[in-house]
């Protein structure tokens, strides 16, 4: 009895519970609920929706009783179908995700799980659909896929490095140009402390970036160096970002710009300012440069150094003649030769046009002479231009520090200043600086102002220096040697002012003095009855290059009515260097009937094959080595050896700056033909050569 007080009362509860299970399931349940009943086809009727299920669905309110293709649209239907013929193939329950797009375009979401009813035949009767609506989860999710997405986009596709570190350094994560920059794979960087990818010398100050990080604050630098696989130094910009999540930093992005081409862009610049582009040498801003930088090196650790002012000979001439495209090209002929003295005590430089400097450091004026010889020697060679062959020669000027200039600006004026003696000197020789090369002039544009009113203002004026032929002691042949009287600074030395004529041009218009000055003696003297006299005119190096050189000097002949041989000019070597200029116009001058001498014979370099092919009639051997020649073994035999080059040749030979006796003595033992010197005569005024030396000719 008790049992079946006990069976009541539970069957009474078992209803209990279902009608609160029910009512759940009707009303409260937000999931959707259908009990559908499987009949033969197989159709699935719906018997149950609760309200969930009527709403989000919305099924039309007399859908119990009807099939699903009754009571939903077509394509929907045919697809939830699908699902539940399905379950009856498999028996059991199912899973699956559908989508439903409702009319006003409202689309929902939802995952639904099909529970078989089986009969006692064990067939399939009922289906219970529960489809929940994840509509909004779905979006949810989707945002977070999305953002995800993004998030990898701008990971993956930046062409920066980017290193998600958790807060010890460790790497959690490399993106694709992480692994291009460093070299290694995004495996084998995860796990390895960011650390051991930055250069020694950066870690500590990348330590306390990243400690900054971790604080909470975004910092960056410009100049951090990365180590790559190959052990290479990267120089990167890096940029550290806390990683932030639920208001607490779990991590850093540590974020590397490869500057390494950036930073080859700013060698590259720097290279450009401070070389030459046409020639790759170090141009005049690295020589200012290097010039403070070693009169401003501590302790005195340069104690010497050479200036050397290299200036190309005629070089002017050439590329007006040539082209530009030839003299560039010479230009860099003439600068890989130079160039390759450039080492840690030697530096080039170009300073523009055909000016050259080197730095020779640490070298006392022996050592600079030896290394200038060097230099000389680099220009024996010829220089090619599309298969034609140029001749050129340097003309250089040396400063050295400390005895001629305690700056930078001081050195280069003055080792420009000992150049510029060199071009006087006909070129193709150097010359160090000396304290009392301009002692009259405080400085050089005085010097020009004065220059130029020179001639209008009478202050020029020949001296002549007698020639006396050994074998009778006569002089018949004087040297006109320019003298400058000026009413300021007295007499004017012309190698004071010559070098600077040349270089002003100005030369040109005291060359045309000298030759109708020259001329006009030749005249008078020969009027005195003086006939078989010559007087020898120096001819600058410009001067000689001058394309109305040999007009003028046949006009004057003319216009004096002189005995062209009676007019003799003096060339340097320098200024005769280039073969190809100079036969022209030596012929012409042959022509008129001139006598032509080689001044200062054995200074230049030019070799000594050009004798032959020039018409020359005289050599004049330089004074450097009658000056030596009872002294040096060697001047003696250059002497002794010109004498006799320009006898088998049928020169004339003269020797200048004879001083003494002594020299006077081994002249004539050499049968020297004639000497110049202080010897017999200093260059006097032509009244004085009157009375000392000129002898009226009888004419029978
Ligand atoms: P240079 O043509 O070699 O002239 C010889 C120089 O040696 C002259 O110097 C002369 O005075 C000097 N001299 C002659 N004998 C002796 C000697 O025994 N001992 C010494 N120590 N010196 C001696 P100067 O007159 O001072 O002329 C220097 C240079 O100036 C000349 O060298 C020449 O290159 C140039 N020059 C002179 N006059 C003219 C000119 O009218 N036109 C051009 N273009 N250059 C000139
Ligand atoms: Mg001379
Ligand atoms: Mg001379």
């Amino acid at each position: 009895m008790d049992h079946f007080k006990d069976q009541l009362k539970n069957e009474l509860a078992v209803e209990k519970i279902q009608k609160i299970i029910f009512d759940i399931i009707f009303q409260h349940v937000q999931d959707m609920v259908y009990v559908m009943k499987v009949e033969k086809g197989p159709i699935f009727r719906y018997i149950f929706a609760n309200e969930a299920g009527f709403i989000k669905a919305n099924l039309p309110v007399d859908a119990i009783g009807r099939t699903m293709e009754e009571v939903l649209p077509h394509d929907f239907a045919l697809n939830l179908k699908k699902n539940y013929v399905k379950l009856l193939q498999k028996q059991k329950i199912i899973h699956f995700d559908d989508v439903f797009y409702f009319e006003d375009g409202r689309k929902v979401y939802g995952e639904t799980i099909l529970t078989p009813i089986f009969n006692t035949e064990k067939n399939i009767s009922y289906v219970v659909a529960v489809t929940r609506d994840v509509t909004e989860w779905y979006i949810e999710k989707n945002k977070i896929i999305e953002s995800e997405q993004q998030y990898r986009s701008i990971v993956d596709n930046n062409l920066d490095a980017i290193f998600t570190i958790n807060l010890e350094g460790k790497i959690l994560e490399a993106n694709p140009a992480a692994g291009k920059m460093t070299g290694y794979t995004e495996k084998q960087m995860t796990g390895r402390s960011i650390y051991n990818l930055i250069n020694d010398r950066d870690l500590e100050s990348f330590r306390l970036q990243i400690e900054q990080a971790c604080s909470g604050y975004a910092l960056e630098t410009f100049d951090c160096k990365i180590i790559n696989r190959k052990g290479q130094l990267l120089i990167v910009h890096l940029k550290t970002i806390p990683i932030v999540v639920h208001s607490v930093i779990n991590g850093v992005y540590v974020i590397c710009k490869d500057l390494s081409e950036q930073a080859k862009n700013m060698e590259t610049i720097k290279y450009m300012a401070f070389h030459d582009q046409l020639t790759g040498l170090y141009n005049r801003r690295a020589l200012l440069e290097h010039l403070n930088e070693l009169l401003n090196l501590p302790d005195k650790k340069v104690k010497e150094f050479a200036l050397i002012s290299i200036d190309l000979d005629r070089f002017k001439y050439l590329n007006d003649t040539m082209g530009h495209l030839a003299g560039d090209e010479i230009l860099k002929q003439v600068a890989e030769r130079l160039g390759q003295y450039q080492n840690s005590y030697c530096y080039v430089y170009r300073q523009g046009g055909d000016e050259f400097n080197i730095l020779f450091i640490n070298k006392n004026r022996k050592a600079t002479v030896e290394f200038v010889q060097k230099i000389f020697s680099q220009f024996v060679q010829s220089f090619y231009f599309n298969s034609h062959e140029y001749y050129i020669s340097p003309s250089i000027g040396i400063s050295m520090y400390p005895n001629d200039g305690k700056d930078a600006e001081m050195l280069i004026k003055n080792a420009d200043e000992a150049l510029f003696r060199v071009k006087e000197k006909g070129k193709a020789h150097y010359q160090f600086y000396r304290m009392d090369m301009y002692p009259a002039f405080s400085n050089i544009v005085t010097l020009e102002t004065h220059l130029r009113k020179a001639i209008e203002r009478e202050e020029l004026i020949l001296f002549f220096q007698p020639q006396i032929h050994l074998s009778t002691g006569e002089a018949k042949s004087f040297e006109a040697l320019l003298r400058w009287n000026n009413s300021e600074f007295g007499l004017v030395s012309p190698s004071d002012f010559i070098p600077l004529a040349e270089d002003t041009g100005f030369i040109i218009s005291i060359g045309h003095w000298v030759i109708e000055k020259a001329c006009e003696q030749i005249k008078k003297w020969n009027e005195q009855g003086f006939l078989d006299i010559r007087i020898a005119i120096n001819i600058s190096p410009k001067q000689f290059q001058h394309h109305k050189l040999v007009n003028i000097i046949q006009f004057m002949i003319e216009k004096y009515k002189i005995n062209p041989s009676s007019l003799e000019i003096e060339i340097t070597e320098g200024a005769m260097s280039n073969t190809k200029e100079t036969i022209p116009i030596l012929r012409k001058l042959k022509q008129l009937g001139l006598t032509i001498s080689v001044d200062d014979f054995g200074t230049g370099y030019s070799s000594l094959s050009y004798l032959k092919e020039f018409p020359i009639d005289v050599l004049k051997i330089d004074r450097s080595f009658i000056r030596d020649i009872l002294i040096d073994e060697k001047a003696a035999a250059i002497t002794s050896t010109i004498i006799h080059l320009g006898k088998s040749l049928g020169l004339e030979v003269i020797a200048e700056g004879v001083e003494n006796s002594r020299q006077v003595e081994f002249l004539k033992k050499e049968q020297c033909h004639k000497i110049q010197g202080f010897y017999y005569s200093k260059p006097i005024s032509a009244p004085d050569i009157e009375r000392k030396f000129l002898k009226p000719t009888i004419i029978d």
